[in-house]
This record gives structure tokens, sequence and C-alpha cells, in this order.
């Protein structure tokens, strides 16, 4: 049977993650623009869920988009990510959650790039586990 990712209680992530992951993962905070370890991250790879390790973004579609959040154009795998209409702070917004584990991963909004998928997946660094291309 697949492992339960979405069934795992508070005590697992609190354990597992970092105060910061933990914050925006789990109680859908925003980290600090330019604040993440990844916004200029340019080599390839694959971005993973920070919390469950899904393949969630291929560096292939990273862009630059100025923000000071990691940007993305498209999703890894179809999926991979859940999308909610998110209301709060006075915004209509769109979340993007992580498909199997629930975490919230950021927010991703339609001024991306217009000659790709017009796109921009807006994804806090902190919930990205970036792997290499060896
Ligand atoms: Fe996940």
């Amino acid at each position: 049977m697949a492992e339960d990712w979405k069934g795992k209680p508070d005590s697992y992530w609190r354990e597992k993650l970092t105060a910061e992951q933990y914050r925006v993962m789990r109680e859908k905070g925003t980290e600090a623009p330019w604040a993440g370890v990844l916004v200029d991250n340019h080599d390839d790879g694959m971005y993973r869920c920070m919390a469950c390790g899904q393949e969630l973004f291929s560096s292939e579609t990273k862009f630059e988009s100025n923000s000071g959040w990691p940007s993305f154009y498209d999703v890894a795998a179809e999926g991979h990510v859940e999308l909610h209409e998110d209301n709060t702070l006075g915004m209509k917004r769109t979340e993007v959650t992580c498909a199997r584990c629930g975490a919230h991963l950021g927010h991703v909004f339609d001024d991306g790039p217009a000659d790709k998928t017009g796109q921009r997946y807006c994804i806090n660094s902190c919930a990205l586990d970036f792997e290499g291309k060896k």
C-alpha cells in the first residue's frame, strides 16, 4: 500500500520539518522574498517536495521572475500539485499544494512567460528540495 502522506499526524511534521519549513508548509506561511537559497539556483535538476520527496518542478521550467521566490512556468508532472482557491489577505489567489502530502508550496499566477504556459508558479524556496543532475 502506498504511504499515507496526508494522514500523518502533526507531530510527524513537527519533528521532520524545521520551524521555518513547518510555518510555510503546514501553516501556509510565506518566506521573505530573496531569503530562499534556491531563488538564484540555475543548476539542472529536479525540485522535490521538502516534506515528502514528490517531484514537483524541473529546472527546465524555472525562470527569472524577479519576485524573490523560485518561479516555474509548469509542473514536473500532471497531478503532482493541487490548486485551491485562496481568498485570504483580501486577495483572490490560487494556492499550490503538494498533491501527495498536502504541504503548502506557494501560489500560481497567470503572469508567467507568454511564450510558454503563461503561468507563474511562485514557490517558497524552503518548501523545495533540489536534486542536481549527476
Ligand atoms: Fe509533498
